[in-house]
């Protein structure tokens, strides 16, 4: 029956049975983790070829006899950029393969953006006023934090199944210049789950951007992550933004953190010719190159793009039923009482939860009182502002599936206590 439909009695005896479950967990003294996307440890374990394939001086040496203990190679060793041209669809001279951190590149791209402008010709961000960004909400919290950091103006969009509202992307960008770029998780996006439709990636290829210094941001993190036999598609926005006569807008991004280590993995930029050189310009001052072996190793291990992309199939039968157990318990418990809804992802690593308006706050509270420990609430908007006070980003990949069953059942009774309270409190 749904909460909504109670009489006050009916309600009242629900929340005091949700109360005496409530007690009963927090007296467990538990301490389960729901929050951050992280791989568990047996993902981890899938690479442990990674620690031995090379192992003597030997070793370090590529295809091309480049020796990777050694100075040099800015942009990466010729081999890794093979293995990971495809995987952001880009051809090798339009990629560069980094260190092991993609949000360290991101940082670091608006940090050049800001000081050097996007070109040789463009003006350096800072020095054009007040500069904004458009974040697609609910998103992912440390894009945000960027932007904040470096005193950004944060502006939400909208999203729905299809990626963001494109009606008002196109409407500010075309109207105001001091709109310098976009957030975009374009699969299985963080946290929502949303793979950006066609028509989407077109739009963003083709709309007029009053700055002529425009650039998206396309953080592809889980273009690999699958959690299902008929994985979702995405066009490719480079190759629609080249058509568009747009080849500059978009700087994309992706790494194997949730691949082959999210300590030890290896980074990469994709984007045009003209965007990689003038990157690459600007690198040449800051290092003399990445850590070359870690690219080579990653090289050994995989092989190629269809042996990353087979190797994410064991990745998959270790997390899918993370999903599951979440999903079902979702389901099971919540799913008559119409107080709530959350996605079910074809990918990536997130389940974005919206509980009622005005609950998520008090939800991750009782959850963490009784030893669960969820995203912040609000995390997942500029600011950490959730202006619903709905969203609760849901990370069921890191704890073993016995804890998982435990947390995700207390998390549904937090979600009904508290939404019992606040129903009563109406
Ligand atoms: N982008 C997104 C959308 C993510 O969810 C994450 C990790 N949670 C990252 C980037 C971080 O990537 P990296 O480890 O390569 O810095």
């Amino acid at each position: 029956m749904k909460l909504t439909e109670m009489s006050r009695e009916q309600l009242l005896e629900f929340k005091n049975k949700v109360q005496e479950e409530y007690d009963g967990y927090k007296a467990q003294g538990l301490a389960l983790n729901m929050a951050r996307g992280k791989p568990a440890a047996e993902q981890l374990d899938l690479t442990e070829g990674l620690l031995t394939c090379v192992s003597k001086s030997s070793d370090c040496f590529d295809d091309n006899g480049v020796d990777c203990r050694n100075y040099g190679g800015l942009d990466g060793i010729p081999a890794a950029k093979k293995l990971f041209a495809p995987m952001l669809g880009v051809s090798e001279k339009e990629l560069i393969v980094f260190g092991n951190s993609s949000l360290n590149i991101m940082y670091d791209t608006i940090a050049k953006y800001l000081l050097f402008g996007v070109d040789e010709e463009s003006k350096p961000w800072r020095d054009q006023g007040k500069i904004k960004w458009l974040c697609p909400v609910p998103g992912y919290d440390r894009h945000f934090l960027i932007c904040q950091k470096f005193g950004i103006e944060m502006i939400n969009i909208p999203t729905d199944e299809n990626g963001p509202d494109m009606d008002m992307i196109e409407k500010l960008v075309a109207e105001d210049d001091s709109i310098k770029g976009i957030w975009c998780v374009p699969m299985y996006a963080n946290p929502t789950g949303v793979t950006y439709s066609d028509e989407v990636v077109k739009r963003f290829a083709n709309m007029k951007t009053k700055a002529s210094d425009f650039r998206i941001f396309w953080d592809n993190a889980y273009c690999v992550h699958h959690l299902t036999d008929t994985p979702d598609k995405l066009l490719n926005i480079l190759d629609e933004c080249k058509a568009a006569g747009n080849p500059e807008r978009v700087v994309m991004f992706a790494s194997t953190s949730k691949i082959s280590y999210a300590g030890a993995g290896v980074a990469i930029m994709g984007a045009s010719e003209a965007n990689i050189k003038y990157i690459l310009s600007l690198m040449t001052v800051q290092t003399i190159g990445h850590d070359k072996i870690n690219q080579l190793r990653h090289v050994k291990f995989f092989g190629d793009f269809e042996g990353l992309k087979e190797h994410m199939k064991k990745h998959k039968a270790l997390i899918a039923p993370r999903f599951e157990v979440v999903l079902d318990t979702l389901d099971k418990e919540l799913g008559d009482l119409g107080v709530a809804e959350w996605t079910k992802p074809n990918g990536g690593y997130f389940v974005s939860f919206n509980a009622m308006n005005g609950t998520a706050k008090r939800i991750v509270t009782l959850c963490k009182e009784a030893g669960v420990v969820l995203t912040g609430a609000g995390a997942t908007f500029p600011y950490g502002k959730d202006p619903e006070d709905k969203n609760i980003r849901v990370a069921p990949t890191y704890p073993p599936v016995e804890e998982l069953k435990i947390a995700a059942k207390l998390f549904t009774v937090c979600v009904k206590l508290a939404s019992a309270e606040k129903l009563l409190a109406e």
